[in-house]
């Protein structure tokens, strides 16, 4: 029942506002810097900034840095980058870090132990587990948890002056063994950990768990809806008893959206990490990887990012969203802005007898058909080409229209040519093509009327730039690759480098460094690997999908 471009959460903020419970709305989005974002964050990003943009309010970029051993500043700054590449901005003061609220943390832990609602437990991680109990079945109360306030105190500070090995004691709220959501069975809401914190170094020996860290920097931050995914569900009522037994200066509330979830992908950063770790990719930004490093350096265009996660909405059930409609996107936004280039990625030799030789003309080539304004260049042609070889067959079935003995093409942008000839090497193998062209079919039309059944693209040879082309498929071979193994369920096609393309002269003075279409191809972006003289482009997707729906 919602408007166009609306959805439950933004009805609830907008019924937020309108009634007074809240002046301005307040977001946030809270990455734990352990790991490099993906499109799933992408979705947590788009919301929560888009939705305090939409209603004039503010979304704050924290980081949820209660993790030590996990936590590296290059993911802090890897972060930031990727927040702003897919187009938002925290603005200045909304940059803040949990970190920041550890000694705040610390006196709320107190105040719930002097108000007899957390304990110092010394059972060992496993007696707690057992004692836990299960969904049929309530649990233990620890023999520790009648323990004196005073006896609390102590020990609760002797924990952060790093008396204790880690895992020796935790600090639990007091709430509910038999509690139906276990959550609420005495949660621990303090470790010991002696790591270093890449914010706060040796300074602490405990650390608070993500409950007892989330809803109160929410507080601290004003923030009036704090959006997080549906695994988080179960975990409301220990955010709302934190927030209910804490003196906090505000009340936020927590809401849940369904995660982000695609076909022949994995969203996970525990699976990423792995895959870098573990050498199935070349880094986080492996144009193949799902992460917004990974598809920026592939050339897919945030505009289609933002584009794509608009159409998939927000709902309250998870759901998987097919790859093809981010590919979709992605060739909708390059089809529009993409300059057009002519490149060969698996060049057949064709000489034009009948041109002479050593001489060159300049043919005008539109950079795109549908916009004037990106204008035209020109394309040298000379005696000595080089055309797709898949553009050839030298016994086409019925249906394939492209070069073959006998047959006249035209050359975009170019002449019609027919093919006499056929060279092979020793091994019977094509390896060019001798042909001619009629010099009356300048541009592409011939004066007499005649007709050719197909256009295939080319470069002069002469002028080519030499390049090596990546061309990417999705990482992983199965349409619903399981976290668990997926090593094995990596797609072992999922990236063919091509040595010996050749790019029209355009592309080597080109600085353009969004993705090109390269005619007839799809759609490619200049790889920071280029060198000098010998450019690297990497494929940002085909023209059509390659893999099954
Ligand atoms: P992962 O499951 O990949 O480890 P995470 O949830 O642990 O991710 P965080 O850095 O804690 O990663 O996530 C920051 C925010 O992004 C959280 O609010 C989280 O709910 C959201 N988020 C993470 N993955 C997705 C997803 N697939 N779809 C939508 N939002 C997501
Ligand atoms: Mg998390
Ligand atoms: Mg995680």
């Amino acid at each position: 029942g919602s408007e166009a471009g609306r959805d439950f959460i933004r009805d609830i903020v907008a019924a937020d506002l309108e009634s007074g419970k809240h002046k301005s709305v307040v977001t946030r989005f809270p990455p734990e810097p352990n790991g490099y974002l993906h499109l799933g964050h992408a979705k947590s990003i788009c919301l929560n900034f888009g939705v305090a943009a939409e209603f004039g309010g503010r979304c704050n970029l924290r980081f949820d840095d209660t993790n030590p051993t996990k936590e590296e500043q290059e993911y802090i700054d890897a972060i930031q980058r990727d927040v702003r590449w897919l187009g938002f901005e925290w603005g200045e003061g909304n940059l803040h870090f949990a970190s920041d609220y550890f000694e705040q943390l610390y006196d709320w832990a107190v105040h719930l132990i002097r108000a007899g609602k957390a304990y110092v437990d010394d059972q060992s991680p496993e007696e707690m587990r057992i004692a836990r109990g299960t969904l049929t079945e309530p649990g233990k109360n620890s023999p520790f948890r009648d323990r004196s306030v005073e006896e609390n105190l102590d020990l609760f500070a002797r924990m952060r002056a790093g008396e204790f090995p880690n895992g020796a004691r935790v600090l639990r709220a007091k709430i509910d063994m038999a509690a139906g959501n276990i959550n609420l069975r005495d949660p621990v809401i303090y470790r010991i950990l002696h790591a270093h914190h890449p914010r706060t170094g040796e300074a602490w020996k405990i650390y608070p768990s993500y409950d007892f860290a989330h809803g109160q920097s929410d507080a601290i931050e004003h923030v009036t809806h704090s959006i997080c995914t549906l695994e988080f569900e179960d975990h409301r009522p220990l955010y709302d008893w934190c927030l209910d037994n804490l003196p906090v200066p505000s009340r936020p509330h927590q809401y849940e959206f369904a995660r982000l979830n695609m076909t022949y992908t994995l969203l996970s950063k525990r699976v990423l990490t792995e895959l870098v770790r573990g050498g199935h990719v070349t880094g986080w930004d492996d144009p193949r990887m799902p992460t917004l490093a990974g598809l920026q350096r592939r050339g897919i265009p945030a505009e289609a990012l933002r584009e794509f996660i608009k159409r998939i909405g927000v709902a309250k059930a998870n759901s998987t969203v097919d790859l093809s409609m981010f590919d979709f996107a992605v060739r909708e936004t390059l089809n529009r802005t993409a300059p057009r280039r002519m490149a060969v990625l698996r060049p057949l030799k064709v000489v034009i007898e009948n041109y002479p030789e050593g001489q060159v003309e300049q043919l005008e080539a539109v950079n795109h058909p549908d916009d004037a304004a990106l204008g035209t260049r020109q394309i040298p042609f000379s005696r000595e080409l080089y055309i797709e070889h898949e553009d050839f067959m030298e016994d086409p079935p019925k249906k394939f229209f492209r070069m073959a003995p006998g047959r006249e093409v035209r050359l975009r942008y170019g002449f019609f040519i027919t093919c006499k000839d056929v060279v092979k090497n020793d091994k019977g193998e094509v390896v060019e093509l001798r042909c001619t062209y009629d010099p009356e079919t300048r541009g592409g039309n011939a004066p007499d009327g005649r007709k050719v059944k197909a256009t295939i693209h080319w470069v002069s040879a002469s002028h080519a730039v030499p390049a090596e082309v990546r061309v990417y498929e999705q990482l992983f071979a199965t349409p619903t690759p399981e976290a668990s193994n997926f090593a094995e369920q990596i797609n072992p096609n999922s990236l063919e480098v091509l040595d010996g393309a050749m790019l029209e002269p355009a592309l080597a003075s080109d600085n353009y460094d969004g993705a090109m279409q390269f005619e007839r191809q799809g759609y490619f972006c200049r790889d920071k690997d280029s060198a000098p003289g010998k450019p690297v482009f990497n494929r940002t997707v085909g023209l059509r999908d390659s893999y099954a729906k």
